[in-house]
């Protein structure tokens, strides 16, 4: 799994930070997501999966490799 997200369309809810803290991160300066872990490994898939679910404006991206 790869995992991108859009900063252009993030609004700083922090809902995928909250779901899934080991893989999404937010900037101090304006709280913007920062995926810190692009290739997270299996045991994170499902929570990955629930932020792109729970991401209001749709800003995750994943591609299952
Ligand atoms: S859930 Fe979506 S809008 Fe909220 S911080 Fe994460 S990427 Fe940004």
């Amino acid at each position: 799994m790869k995992v991108t997200a859009d900063t252009g369309k993030c609004v700083s809810s922090g809902q995928c930070v909250l779901t899934a803290p080991d893989v999404f991160d937010q900037r101090e300066e304006d709280g913007l997501v920062v995926v810190i872990d692009a290739e997270p490994p299996p045991a994170q898939h499902a929570l990955v999966r629930e932020s792109e679910l729970q991401c209001p404006v749709a800003a995750i991206r994943l591609l299952d490799a």
